[in-house]
């Protein structure tokens, strides 16, 4: 295989809170949110990537930050064989590096007519007479599907696809090498849509230009992409060939991501979608171990705990509000008493009853139940530490202890379902304590 164009190692980009000089003083330390957390991928030139997750998890901080419109917290990016950062001038990388933004409108200035947005990045490097960057832009509406004539019309007059049409003209000004779509057709209709990914496939095929495309959505990504990276809070959960992805996908996420586009089969549309609990939680303070682990269907229970899958995803969202403070005893109290009852004259028989109600659709046996009902006999009687430990001693899963890495094969999953190295001790133990 020939070297990549792109090859993206390690990076990061962390936005730092509580960085203030009264915090320097009062000795706080600054908290970050990782929103690129030390991620790795590449590029082969002509090939387009496919970068997915829900909104927030990461992606066009990837996008601004390899095209060092964001300085990294870490990591390295290569661009046909250069270190990026360790660039003096970016000039040529400008060049060959561009990116077309997911609002069209917003993008694109509203006081400048389509032919001076296509004309900027020829001004800026001062590419051609004036004449010949004149007729360069009509050429470039022509070629993104605008007309000639339509060259000193102002943004407003456009139709959301035309815009985005300018968008992608401006991108191409400059005989770029790569791009960054970064979501290029969410805003835009579906019909549009397939017109725009047309454009940029026919384009793509002309010029030889190689795509990383972002999206929230799977099933925009799957026409036009080569290979797909699905991301989580920060990090690449899964990558592989595109079919592979759709076909057989092997993280949790993404198998739940899948889940959720729409089929055009009637009889699919019908079949059970199962849903992921949990809201994503806040980059600010995410899980320890996997990322995922608060939401996933399939989070791994301790092997010498025998439990249902279902009923395991309950006894883990139980722990996760009950370490997170979600759920507290007045708010039992409140929901268990009847309408003409005392909240707080509630026995703890009631209150514990309340929170299996609440907590558990599925039966817990044995020991399996013990364990929570000591948990709830605590919670009860104001022991929330002792009820988390207690929960915590039974139940902990090797998916909240070790970060589960993206193993060296074709299409690996960074999940704990799959092969994993093992850490050493100490690496555990910095992990555990870095989360
Ligand atoms: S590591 Fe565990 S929690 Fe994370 S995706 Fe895999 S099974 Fe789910």
């Amino acid at each position: 295989m020939t070297d990549p164009l792109l090859r993206v190692s390690d990076l990061q980009k962390y936005y730092f809170e509580q960085d203030t000089l009264t915090d320097r003083l009062l000795g706080r330390e600054p908290k970050s949110v990782k929103a690129v957390d030390g991620i790795s991928f590449q590029i082969q030139e002509g090939e387009t990537l496919g970068l997915v997750g829900e909104s927030g998890c990461g992606k066009s901080t990837t996008g601004e930050t390899l095209l060092s419109l964001r300085d990294p917290t870490g990591g390295r990016v290569e661009f046909d064989g250069q270190d990026v950062y360790e660039l003096n001038d970016l000039t040529e990388f400008r060049k060959r590096a561009q990116v077309v933004f997911q609002d069209p409108f917003s993008s694109l200035d509203p006081r400048m007519t389509a032919g001076e947005i296509i004309r900027e990045p020829l001004d800026v490097h001062g590419v051609g007479s004036r004449s010949g960057r004149r007729e360069r832009v009509q050429e470039l509406m022509e070629r993104v599907g605008l007309s000639a004539g339509q060259i000193d019309r102002y943004p407003h007059e456009f139709s959301g696809g035309q815009r985005q049409r300018i968008g992608i003209a401006r991108a191409l000004a400059l005989e770029p090498d790569f791009i960054v779509l970064d979501e290029p057709v969410s805003a835009l209709d579906v019909s549009v849509q397939a017109q725009v990914l047309n454009l940029l496939q026919d384009l793509q095929n002309e010029f030889g230009l190689t795509y990383l495309f972002i999206a929230h959505d799977l099933s925009v990504v799957r026409h036009i992409s080569d290979r797909v990276a699905v991301m989580y809070l920060g990090e690449i959960v899964e990558v592989g060939p595109v079919d592979e992805i759709f076909t057989d996908p092997q993280h949790p996420y993404t198998q739940a991501l899948l889940e959720s586009v729409p089929r055009a089969d009637t009889s699919e549309q019908e079949r059970d979608i199962h849903t992921l609990s949990g809201d994503v939680p806040s980059p600010r303070n995410p899980p320890s171990g996997c990322h995922f682990r608060t939401r996933c269907p399939n989070v791994i229970p301790p092997r010498d705990v025998e439990i249902r899958q279902t009923a395991y995803r309950e006894v883990m969202d139980y722990r996760e509000r009950l370490e997170s403070d979600e759920i507290s005893l007045p708010g039992v109290r409140e929901l268990a008493a009847g309408p003409d009852e005392n909240p707080a004259e509630l026995d703890d028989e009631t209150l514990k009853a309340e929170l299996w109600k609440e907590l558990f659709t599925h039966q817990l046996e044995g020991e399996n139940r013990a364990t929570v009902a000591e948990s709830f006999d605590r919670f009860v009687s104001d022991d929330r530490e002792g009820a988390i430990e207690v929960m915590r001693k039974r139940f902990e899963s090797i998916c909240e202890r070790q970060r589960p890495v993206l193993q060296n094969r074709e299409h690996p999953a960074a999940c704990h379902l799959y092969d994993q190295p093992e850490p050493a001790p100490e690496t555990r133990e910095m992990e555990s304590s870095a989360d």
